[in-house]
């Protein structure tokens, strides 16, 4: 065999090419694959052409570009059933290149900033070297379509190359990469479909990942469905590709595909999931729908979506960019910015109409509701639209209200939305701060949302009502009766309220009587118009400054402050009470006591005299 083996130099410039894409495209050598991908199924498109007229040429009816890694010999081999090469292609097309085009590229490489460079590969016909970033040696064995001779073209990248004769059945191209020591991850089906999935979805030839047993399991979707017409599309093809776009295995929520023409030309296939995804909406920031030109994959860092809409996922492809478009672009065009407004403006409405079932749109609610509200404080133009789709839980039903819908329960002459906000929905539900509005029916938002602190002040107001913190400022609620409140007419309290305000000038405002209680002595609550007493908590654990200090209210229908008000007239100082009564505020809101230590003991010498 071995005097069959001809030797080939490359050229000096395919040389440095090399070096050039291995090295400088290093941290993007994923892209390969594309590279490879996109080369067999050029490869398959000319042979479909070719056939037109050469009947003999015809593709296979299970054509595919096969990507079968195997962990045992260490290879990942791209099979496909192209037009292939004869040995004279092979030479041609994979040992020579244009000096111009080096050198055009490694100036432009050169010139590049990092995130540009995988887009220049393509773009000066160099794809087939990055084979050469994952592997130490890759063999081409070719047949081409009308001929019986194959021919198998092998190098190690270092300055040549081998041609030898070989055998294969069919027409097409077999391309085995022996993978580098660090390019293990290429082995993996699961690896390898995902970089299929990222960059190769648009190229309509199927491509499939073969596993172990041989299994095949196809990595594209074939064909870009968005481009077809709603009525071509089935249920079930869209919950396929919706899976496939986002790794979803349910169904989704809301599906929206249309077609925008006009002055704005594009196509959006959109989905709102049905489960909140395993990677949390949370913390990443940014949509990634995927921005396609013509079909072809860009990029999904285009933001196509404001962030409070980020678990939008889906594709949107338009006519009004240019293929070759850049990152600069993508942030400068005018086009983008228009895409953005009306896709806003779709998804908006459709959330809108879906609401109107209410039991349909909990689950929505219940998985992105906390992401919909960040939108309330961070785009003031659809502010007015987001509120209606907001639900809450609150003091007087169970299950989830909406603004209207609380407003629809408001007492008359109620002037104001109230909420409360704190960390955790249990301890909400029984905080002291409701005690008088549930006494007197008047319906309190409950919210325990990381964003809740941050979304009401910037909202105001919903119609023509202000929206109010009950912890914050002082709440009338006498022009409402109360249930059941005994006619006992308060016991006077000026010492009293002397006393304490003395007493705890260091730590409390102000001291004043409230009607807001019922069953408890005390509350705290923020003074006037500043932050409420969550968002004081908050920037107090962000370190910065604990905002003003807190009103303390007193009950003076609860036996304590009866008889500490007793104490107060007769003996003047309860400077050690009136510490104490600050620290049963703080805890009933979740603080710790300013002395935990001291408290306790108060707390227990209590206990033992009491014993
Ligand atoms: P480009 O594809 O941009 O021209 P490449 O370096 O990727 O540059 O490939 C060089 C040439 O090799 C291609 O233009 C094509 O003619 C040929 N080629 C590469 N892969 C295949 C394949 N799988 N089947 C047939 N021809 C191929």
């Amino acid at each position: 065999m071995s005097e069959t083996v001809e030797r080939h130099e490359f050229g000096a410039e395919v040389g440095r090419l090399l070096d050039l894409v291995v090295h400088a495209l290093y941290s993007d050598r994923e892209i390969f694959l594309r590279e490879l991908v996109a080369n067999s199924a050029d490869a398959m498109d000319r042979r479909r052409f070719e056939a037109l007229t050469q009947e003999a040429y015809a593709l296979p009816a299970d054509a595919k570009v096969r990507i079968a890694p195997d962990k045992a010999a260490r290879t990942l081999t791209l099979s496909d059933a192209g037009i292939g090469m004869t040995k004279a292609e092979l030479a041609q097309n994979l040992g020579t290149i244009a000096r111009s085009g080096t050198r055009a590229f490694s100036q432009s490489l050169g010139d590049a900033k990092p995130e540009d460079k995988p887009s220049l590969i393509g773009q000066f016909g160099v794809g087939f070297y990055s084979a050469f970033m994952v592997a130490d040696r890759v063999t081409v064995t070719s047949r081409r379509a009308g001929s019986d001779e194959a021919w198998t073209w092998a190098s190690e990248g270092q300055g040549s190359y081998t041609l030898e004769p070989a055998t294969r059945s069919e027409p097409g191209t077999d391309i085995v990469l022996h993978l580098k020591e660090d390019a293990d991850e290429y082995l993996e089906s699961y690896r390898l479909d995902h970089v299929v999935r990222k960059w190769a979805d648009h190229i309509t030839v199927p491509i499939a990942i073969v596993g172990e047993e041989g299994k095949e399991e196809n990595a594209n979707q074939g064909t870009a469905l968005w481009r077809k017409s709603k009525s071509e599309v089935t249920e079930e093809q869209y919950t396929e590709f919706y899976r496939h776009v986002g790794m979803n295995f349910d169904k989704p929520y809301a599906t929206l595909h249309w077609r925008a023409e006009g002055a704005l030309e594009f196509t959006a296939l959109l989905f709102v999931p049905g489960m909140k995804p395993f990677q949390a909406v949370e913390g990443e920031r940014g949509s990634k729908v995927r921005l396609h030109v013509r079909r072809m994959f860009i990029t999904d860092e285009a933001e196509l979506l404001p962030t409070w809409l980020r678990f939008v996922q889906g594709v949107v492809d338009t006519e009004d960019l240019p293929l070759n478009v850049s990152r600069e672009m993508l942030q400068a065009t005018p086009v983008l910015t228009k895409i953005r407004r009306a896709v806003t403006g779709r998804v908006l409405s459709e959330l809108t109409n879906r609401a109107k079932d209410a039991e349909g749109y909990t689950p929505f609610w219940e998985n992105f509701g906390s992401v919909l509200k960040e939108g309330i404080y961070e785009d003031h133009e659809r502010r007015a639209e987001i509120a209606p789709l907001l639900r809450f839980h609150s003091s007087a039903i169970d299950g989830w209200t909406s603004l209207p819908g609380y407003m629809s329960r408001m007492k008359d002459g109620q002037e104001a939305i109230y909420y409360l906000v704190a960390d955790d929905a249990d301890a909400l539900k029984k905080s002291p701060q409701l005690e008088g509005f549930r006494a007197r029916g008047v319906e309190v938002l409950l919210l325990s949302d990381h964003v809740d602190a941050f979304w009401p002040e910037a909202l105001g107001r919903f119609d023509d009502k202000p929206l109010r913190s009950v912890t914050q400022g002082s709440v009338d609620l006498s022009k409402f009766a109360a249930e059941g409140e005994s006619g006992e007419a308060p016991v006077a309290s000026d010492a009293l309220v002397a006393a304490l305000k003395a007493a705890l000038s260091a730590d409390v405002s102000d001291v004043r009587t409230t009607d807001r209680l019922v069953d408890s002595a005390v509350v705290l609550s923020a003074s006037g118009s500043g932050p409420d007493l969550q968002m004081q908590r908050l920037l107090r654990r962000a370190g910065r400054g604990g905002g003003s200090l807190p009103v303390l209210e007193i009950n003076l229908r609860h036996p304590l402050i009866r008889a500490l008000s007793t104490r107060a007239d007769s003996q003047g100082d309860i400077a050690d009470e009136a510490g104490t009564l600050l620290d049963l505020a703080r805890v009933q809101d979740g603080d710790t006591p300013r002395d935990p230590v001291a408290f306790a003991q108060k707390v227990a010498a209590a206990l033992a005299a009491g014993a």
